[in-house]
């Protein structure tokens, strides 16, 4: 990573502890690696990039309906996904610092490849090529163990009481996408879908993950939202074509900017796979994987079907022909987006006093909406109209009072944790006109509202 990338991605970091968006797990422990926890405006946040989602892949949709399926699923899904087998990434230690390092982004720095597909032996091969020219990320030197396939799958004692679980464990989920191919059936016959449709989750996954690196975009305990759409064989690559494009517009909706995302294209595909493409977003370490596009054809459902023994295929209705759906999905990080929204939202700019930090999120997405201030603390007829307003504009949107400090560092304080709108309350407000002043974030314009007119003001601006 450049400085200036590294120092970008520093600051965000010291942003969202400072102001209360993302802390990392346990500090007064010593911390938990690659566990995070949102905060105040992290959850916020958070909740708006979730609701952006659900509203585009189910609310406007009329092919696509809803779950939420349990973290624990019977440990045989993970046998039939193929997890148990193969979820696993190539592990090596640094002799000299014992870092434990993924050898698949080791030789990736030094421009060769290990795909997922390749046995521990030819990965090592490739390793022992390249041994000498890749350093440890960790403490420069280059002396390393073999690489062991490690798997990311993480077990549970969950309804095991031999005392001997750990072999035969249940899994907390490794993606949430198993979910919604063990109830394709049960949304069959229970929800009115017709072959093409989709189904949609938010849930929580964990993975194993060797490496702790790189914030919220890589972490243990995260959180996905996976769309699977189930197609007739023929149609699934028009489908497919039709989500990519879906999934292109819906970020430029969520305010992102074109030139901070692109399409990578996979070229080693599993054996099942039609086509897989990542959307990936310009994070200050460079452009990586925000999104999966995948059309995967009728494996994970003849897979759940061979294993379970339950046929999962479809009638047509019209035409009485029997299939197995092909999938098409398409699957995405909310800490990857969180991050992504956060990295697209940091400004920092030049003032006549000096510089300010100010988080420009799209209006949809800011955690808190409109932030009220009495113009002083100690005037009570101030704070008692401030009150007011707050408790009535609060009914529609995420508000804040604030009576601390000056106006002036109130603002800052707004600007830094993205807040669209701050009103204030002046002796004009309650002697004078009925009006307070609003002022815009990003333009830092000031203007008059007749506090009557605050609700249709803000409903505009909304
Ligand atoms: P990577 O290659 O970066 O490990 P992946 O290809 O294994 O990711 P998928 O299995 O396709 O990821 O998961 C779908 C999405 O879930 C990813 O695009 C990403 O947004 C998110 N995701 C996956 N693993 C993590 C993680 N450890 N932390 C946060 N988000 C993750």
């Amino acid at each position: 990573m450049k400085k200036e990338q590294n120092d970008l991605m520093q600051k965000i970091v010291s942003l969202c502890k400072r102001r209360g968006f993302i802390y990392p797990s346990s500090e007064i422990y010593g911390g938990f690696a690659a566990v995070y926890d949102y905060g105040p405006y992290g959850v916020e946040l958070e909740n708006a990039v979730k609701r952006e989602w659900w509203r585009a892949m189910v609310q406007l949709r009329d092919d696509i309906v809803g779950l939420d399926s349990s973290i624990f699923m019977h440990p045989r899904v993970w046998e039939a996904s193929g997890h148990v087998g193969g979820f696993s990434d190539p592990l090596a230690e640094c002799k000299n610092c014992h870092a434990r390092l993924r050898v698949d982004h080791l030789l990736e720095d030094v421009g060769a490849a290990a795909d997922e597909k390749m046995s521990e032996e030819e990965i090592n091969k490739i390793f022992t090529e390249h041994k000498e020219k890749i350093k440890c990320p960790n403490c420069g030197k280059s002396d390393f163990s073999d690489a062991k396939k490690f798997n990311l799958l993480v077990k549970s004692n969950l309804g095991n009481f031999t005392g001997d679980w750990d072999k035969e464990p249940s899994y907390l989920r490794g993606e949430t996408c198993q979910g919604i191919y063990i109830n394709y059936k049960n949304i069959l016959d229970s929800a009115r879908v017709k072959v093409p449709f989709g189904i949609a989750q938010i849930g929580k996954a964990f993975r194993n993950e060797i490496t702790a690196r790189q914030f919220v975009f890589r972490t243990r305990e995260f959180e996905q939202m996976e769309m699977q759409y189930f197609t007739h064989p023929e149609n699934e690559m028009e489908e497919y074509e039709k989500l990519r494009q879906a999934r292109w517009q819906y970020y430029l909706n969520l305010g992102f900017k074109e030139e901070n995302i692109k399409w990578h294209k996979h070229e080693n595909l599993v054996f099942y796979a039609k086509e897989a493409y990542d959307i990936e977003y310009n994070y200050p370490f460079g452009f990586k994987e925000l999104e999966g596009v995948h059309a995967r054809g009728n494996y994970d459902l003849s897979q759940h079907s061979k294993f379970s023994g339950q046929e999962l295929n479809y009638i047509d209705p019209k035409t009485s022909e029997k299939y197995v759906p092909h999938i098409i999905e398409s699957s995405v990080g909310v800490g990857r987006t969180v991050l992504a929204a956060l990295c697209e939202a940091y400004t920092e700019e030049k003032m006549e006093d000096g510089e300010r930090i100010v988080m420009k999120f799209p209006r949809k997405l800011a955690p808190v909406k409109i932030a009220v201030f009495p113009l002083l603390k100690n005037k009570p007829e101030l704070v008692e109209k401030a009150r007011e307003i707050y408790d009535l504009l609060k009914m529609d949107y995420m508000c804040e009072f604030d009576d601390n400090g000056n106006v002036g560092k109130r603002y800052r304080r707004q600007d830094e944790i993205g807040t669209p709108f701050c009103v204030t309350i002046d002796f004009d407000t309650i002697e004078k006109d009925n009006t307070v002043t609003v002022r815009d974030r990003d333009t830092m314009a000031q203007e008059r509202v007749q506090v009557d007119e605050l609700d249709k003001y803000f409903r505009e601006k909304f």
